[in-house]
């Protein structure tokens, strides 16, 4: 019989947006020691502690809801053929993934389907005034709402968007915000490219532009 004693992890960071795999051995577990998973950036991404062996205790650090985590799980889920996800309770995301590594590499790829993805497979293609520009566009806007820096004022995280063929609706569904992007010319690409985050807002949509050093992000711990 083939026992496992290590599985995969898949985090994404809440400091810098990118993921990173890990992998967690049984064994490199010590009494009331805690492991810590850093992302490359430096960020501490999880911990995981136990007393036992036998239930585990995490503890992460969001990057949907910039919050905190926690999650209690026995041995037997962690090192397991199935894959647990690590959901947010705030906006009910999946932001991680513990299993067996092929597994949890497929979990990532299907979250990975971009929005450029979703809308060649509705053969958007020929709709679009400029499908080259629409589909960077929609590249730009994927990376911002990836890294969780597509919001509303009202703290809702979860926007609906909206393609059209020369203009993408960013819409709240918690309060009804709109925000447009002219997706049509150069000018809308360049003017994209150039956005670190966006807010939707009751009237009028607010993109903050990016700036060259590291973005410092303010976080609330709970
Ligand atoms: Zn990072
Ligand atoms: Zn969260
Ligand atoms: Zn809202």
């Amino acid at each position: 019989m083939l026992v496992v004693t290590t599985t995969a992890i898949a985090l994404r960071c809440p400091g810098c947006g990118k993921i990173k795999y890990h992998s967690l051995s049984l064994f490199s577990f010590s009494a009331n020691k805690s492991i810590q998973f850093t992302c490359d950036c430096g960020e501490t991404v999880l911990s995981i502690s136990t007393r036992d062996r036998r239930v585990f205790y995490l503890q992460l650090e969001c990057l949907m809801c910039e919050g905190r985590h926690f999650y209690q799980f026995l041995l037997r889920e962690i090192w397991s053929s199935r894959v647990l996800s690590l959901v947010c309770g705030e906006t009910g995301l999946e932001v991680g993934f513990i299993g067996p590594r092929e597994q949890v590499r497929k979990c990532i790829a299907s979250q990975e389907r971009s929005l450029r993805e979703m809308a060649e497979d509705l053969g958007f293609s020929d709709y679009f005034k400029n499908p080259e520009v629409m589909f960077e566009i929609l590249d730009c806007l994927h990376n911002i709402a990836e890294s969780g820096r597509l919001s509303c004022h009202c703290g809702n995280l979860q926007i609906e968007v909206e393609i059209f063929a020369e203009r993408v609706e960013l819409r709240c569904s918690d309060c009804g915000a709109l925000g447009v992007i002219d997706a049509e010319s150069r000018e809308d690409l360049d003017a994209i490219k150039n956005v670190w985050e966006i807010m939707l807002r009751p009237g009028k949509l607010q993109l903050v532009g990016a700036s060259k050093e590291r973005h410092h992000r303010k976080r609330s711990k709970k």
